[in-house]
């Protein structure tokens, strides 16, 4: 008999702001506006996967989508990050969406 998994736990996908696929939390960023900036915005936060074609389209677009959809200015040093990590990243990375 398979081992199988002590408890299933409930995966929550979220939406890609750039591809527009939904991926598992696991895989993608989660960009928080901070409280002193969101006090009139409960907990908005956009995410996006952890694909390079879509990480790297965002820094080009200075966060265009994810502006959009935090309705707000994307914090800077989000960039800052993003970039480093997609200097970590292979340009052939993708994550490829989980079938639901
Ligand atoms: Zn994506």
């Amino acid at each position: 008999m398979p081992p199988s998994p002590p408890k299933r736990e409930k995966k929550f996908r979220r939406r890609c702001v750039e591809c527009s696929h939904y991926f598992l939390k696991d895989d993608m960023f989660r960009i928080q506006l901070n409280q002193a900036v969101n006090k009139d915005m409960s907990n908005r936060s956009a995410y996006i996967c952890k694909s390079y074609p879509c990480l790297q389209c965002s820094l080009q677009t200075q966060g265009k989508r994810i502006r959009r959809s935090l309705k707000h200015a994307v914090p800077k040093h989000f960039f800052e990050e993003l970039e480093r990590v997609l200097h970590t990243l292979d340009p052939s990375n993708v994550i490829h969406p989980q079938t639901i």
